[in-house]
């Protein structure tokens, strides 16, 4: 231990930097006590305890798991509450300051009704299962190293703050300092939400503006089941009380998704009520219109908007149980909150590229078939989770040829290709205001009417391509799916 001991004092001064540069305003506040427990954080035991956290014991667990698992974690705040709380994301991967080139990033939102109280908790637990099983467990070694893992154990301070311990039921601490229920706040592709957008839901939007997220769980209570897009219907004016289900063209890799969760959980799958007056749902999951629609959830926001699978995963039959059955839960969702995210492993994966070999960024990609495109990152990446299946891939740039690409998806491991896509040689295809059904407000559009063109044959195609830097995952990811949970 000794001999690290230099390492590791410099790196602390790095993250401590990172973090203070994430939180702003009452960092000075914090600093003494921020610097105690750096110098503090390796005399005392790492451990989490089945107790519930307010905001200062949540804040000092995450502090004191970055400063203790530097190269494992880091700790950024993506804005405050009303009152100035700040909203901590713990990142958790073997690369936890650089997001990792072709490899997926997912989050997990908990605790955005402030009253739900078993996420919040679950995810303190998950981070402290990773940092403390990496190395030693294979399959939670293989996940952090192919996945950058985003967690954000309360995007609602402030509810959780006056939320009772023991209330199963009601409302209060559910919504933000403001009275403003966040999983309502988000724009909305079926109905324009005129609720005034709150500062936690002005974070979240810039936050997975910024990283293309692949997968994500919303975590709740008051329900056991695992909910997916769409949560609003076109016409739920008049369907409220019908329980029709609101179909997305995602809908079977949505229900795969969620019965990933409800089979891997304790009970969930068993679909049973929580009281005779509550719906049963059959496997344990369900559209989320057919339950109830809604405006302005996350989940649909997150899917629409940047192409990322969320689906909402509610935990716990009653809101906020007593601390003496978290430990119930935590065992009852372990395997299935690790499972899940291992999901973003599955489907296609790969880069836009120019002639040369360049990334393109922002290249509009869509599955044909399937109305919701999303964008590559500045890298050119590009992600989609898909069952198995023979695809084509829809790609779009400005001044290039648009592209139609071929390929398919086997159970046991991602696919990955290049496109290639060749610049137009002369009226560059630019401003093309083709309409599309789920384009949503964002800043670029589809163009369906543009002509495609068919893939010169053996030219990158998903054939050709599993060589290269995917190969030793996709043979890691199959030797561990089959070898460990089953
Ligand atoms: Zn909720």
């Amino acid at each position: 231990m000794h001999r690290m001991y230099g390492p590791i004092f410099f790196v602390s001064i790095l993250g401590a930097f990172r973090e203070i540069a994430a939180a702003s305003q009452h960092i000075n506040k914090d600093l003494t006590n921020h610097y105690n427990a750096r110098f503090h954080v390796y005399e005392e035991p790492y451990n989490i305890d089945f107790t519930y956290h307010n905001y200062e014991q949540m804040s000092r667990f995450l502090r004191t798991t970055s400063l203790r698992f530097q190269n494992l974690t880091a700790l950024y705040s993506i804005g405050k509450s009303v009152k100035g709380r700040d909203l901590w994301v713990m990142v958790v991967s073997s690369s936890p300051y650089e997001h990792m080139i072709g490899k997926p990033d997912v989050k997990y939102v908990a605790n955005i009704h402030g009253n739900e109280a078993v996420g919040r908790e679950l995810m303190l637990h998950l981070i402290y299962f990773f940092v403390t099983n990496y190395g030693s467990d294979p399959y939670i070694t293989w996940l952090l190293d192919n996945t950058r893992i985003h967690i954000l154990p309360s995007m609602n301070p402030d509810g959780f703050e006056v939320s009772k311990e023991g209330y199963c039921e009601g409302g209060q601490g559910r919504y933000n300092a403001r009275g403003f229920d966040l999983n309502r706040n988000f724009p909305d592709y079926f109905k324009q939400n005129n609720k005034k957008s709150q500062p936690e839901t002005e974070a979240v939007k810039e936050w997975v503006s910024k990283i293309q997220f692949v997968l994500s769980g919303s975590l709740h209570g008051g329900a056991l089941v695992a909910s997916y897009p769409f949560d609003n219907t076109p016409n739920s004016l008049f369907q409220s009380y019908t329980s029709a289900p609101s179909i997305s063209p995602d809908d079977d890799v949505f229900q795969h998704l969620s019965l990933v969760y409800s089979r891997n959980h304790g009970s969930m799958y068993q679909g049973l009520p929580c009281s005779p007056s509550q719906p049963g749902f059959k496997n344990g999951i369900t559209n989320g219109a057919q339950w109830y629609p809604l405006t302005g959830g996350m989940q649909d926001f997150n899917y629409v908007w940047n192409g990322c699978m969320e689906i909402t995963l509610e935990l716990s039959c009653c809101k906020y149980p007593p601390a003496s059955d978290l430990q119930f839960y935590w065992e009852e969702n372990r395997v299935a909150l690790i499972k899940f995210l291992a999901e973003a492993h599955r489907g296609v994966r790969g880069f836009v590229i120019d002639e040369n070999g360049n990334p393109i960024e922002r290249a509009s990609i869509k599955v044909k078939s399937r109305d919701v495109s999303f964008l590559t990152t500045k890298y050119g990446e590009f992600w989609r989770i898909l069952l198995p299946g023979i695809y084509k891939l829809e790609v779009y740039a400005n001044g290039y040829l648009p592209r139609e690409v071929e390929f398919r998806v086997v159970e046991q491991h991602p696919t990955s290709f290049n496109v290639t896509l060749y610049r137009a040689s002369r009226h560059p295809i630019e401003d093309e205001t083709g309409s599309n059904f789920y384009n949503g407000n964002r800043d670029h559009t589809n163009r369906d009417h543009v002509i495609h063109f068919r893939p010169h044959s053996g030219t990158n195609t998903a054939s050709e391509a599993n060589s290269g830097i995917f190969s030793s995952l996709s043979n890691g990811f199959n030797s561990f799916v089959n070898n460990w949970f089953g």
